[in-house]
């Protein structure tokens, strides 16, 4: 029985993983061409995804290249006031850890057999038991796993369900080696996640391991063609860092300055979201993981949910491993609630930063009564 993963994320793997701890095979079909093929972005927070890791024997790992430090967070109005600073001590528990996104893929990756990710096979269609790609190969499965991601092409065979723009529009920015090139900010931002939020927008800085800070800039309640009409010139960085200043007004100096100090490095990021408490009717050789099964707005759900998809799926399938059918159901019985649950939980977060007073509110969830 062959089980084809579309996707080389952080959900496919896991389940690759999962499977292969279990004794069981599986080919994961990964359309860029190597692993170092594209940036793999910033860092995660990873909970309840450790779970996941757990089961995948790869805990102790995760845990050398987890920053427990990360998990420290300052969270400030735009006025430049200090609502919450708390400070990580040396001998925490790993609750809510960072983790470079590039090294985790790396430590999941670095544990499937040789052979298992075949690179280069960019997933198109699927039907009679095989599947298409955009080269013009095919090849067989008998449980086809879409696990990729937000723009599932996989998704389509189970629902008509499609991302839709939440009002949220994000640019991203940097300042690399901050500890060298800025120290006084580097202080300001501290070890962790530096949060400014309110009037609809949001600044959140956070160090990466390599100790570049990265930047988003969020523009809540905007519409889903802003990037044109904002008047941003992203091809021309000074100018944009310029007119990012000015769609700050009234904010504290310290965060443009934090805007100023980037290096040419300016991303649009325009946030989707699938229907909140997304199914569908199962399918006996198809399902999906991931942000291709429930895309969340991004406040640190989302790489969890893949990892534990990943993980069940597996443990599922090799509790039965002669009716897939009836491992994919019960996979997507505990998904549908988790990530149902998770999606909750993430739009409401949402809804908090969009509010005018996001600092005050997102306090209060924090350090609620
Ligand atoms: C800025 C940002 C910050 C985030 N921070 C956090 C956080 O702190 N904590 C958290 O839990 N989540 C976070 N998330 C969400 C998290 O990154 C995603 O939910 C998670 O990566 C989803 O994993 P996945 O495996 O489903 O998909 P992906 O990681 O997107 O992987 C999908 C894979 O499929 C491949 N693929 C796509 N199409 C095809 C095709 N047709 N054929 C073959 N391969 C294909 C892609 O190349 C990719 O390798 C964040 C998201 C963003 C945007």
């Amino acid at each position: 029985m062959t089980i084809a993963i579309v996707g080389a994320g952080l959900g496919g793997l896991a389940l690759a993983r999962v499977l292969h701890v279990n004794g069981m095979d599986s080919v994961v079909y990964e359309r860029e061409s190597s692993r170092g093929a594209r940036g793999q972005g910033g860092m995660l927070d990873i909970h309840s995804g450790q779970r996941a890791l757990r089961e995948a024997g790869l805990i102790d790992g995760f845990y050398e290249i987890a920053r427990g430090e990360g998990q420290d967070m300052r969270l400030l109005e735009p006025d430049g006031t200090l609502l919450l600073q708390e400070d990580t001590p040396d001998d925490a528990p790993l609750l809510r850890p960072e983790v470079d996104r590039a090294d985790l893929r790396d430590l999941l990756l670095d544990s499937l057999p040789e052979g298992t990710v075949r690179w280069g096979h960019a997933f198109r269609s699927a039907d009679d038991g095989r599947l298409h790609f955009a080269d013009g190969g095919s090849a067989p499965y008998d449980l086809l796993v879409g696990a990729d991601g937000a723009q599932s092409r996989v998704r389509p065979l189970l629902t008509d369900a499609r991302p839709a723009h939440t009002g949220h529009n994000v640019v991203e920015v940097g300042i690399p080696d901050i500890d060298r090139t800025h120290p006084d900010l580097a202080a300001m931002v501290g070890r962790g996640t530096y949060w400014a939020l309110g009037d609809g927008l949001s600044l959140a800085a956070q160090r990466n391991g390599d100790g570049r800070v990265r930047i988003g800039l969020g523009f809540y309640n905007t519409a889903e063609d802003w990037f044109a009409t904002s008047g941003i010139p992203f091809d021309d960085p000074a100018a944009a860092r310029a007119r990012l200043i000015e769609l700050l007004p009234g904010w504290d100096p310290r965060f443009t300055a934090l805007i100023e100090a980037c290096d040419d490095t300016i991303m649009p990021r325009s946030i989707t979201t699938l229907p909140v408490g997304l199914t569908w009717p199962s399918m006996p050789d198809v399902t999906l993981v991931g942000d291709a099964a429930h895309l969340m707005p991004p406040v640190g759900e989302g790489a969890n949910m893949a990892l534990l998809d990943g993980a069940l799926l597996g443990l599922a399938l090799a509790a039965h491993p002669d009716d897939f059918p009836a491992a994919v159901e019960e996979y997507e019985r505990e998904m549908f609630e988790r990530a149902g649950a998770a999606a909750r939980m993430s739009a409401r977060m949402h809804e908090l930063l969009a509010s005018p007073d996001a600092a005050q509110k997102v306090l209060a969830f924090f350090q609620p009564g």
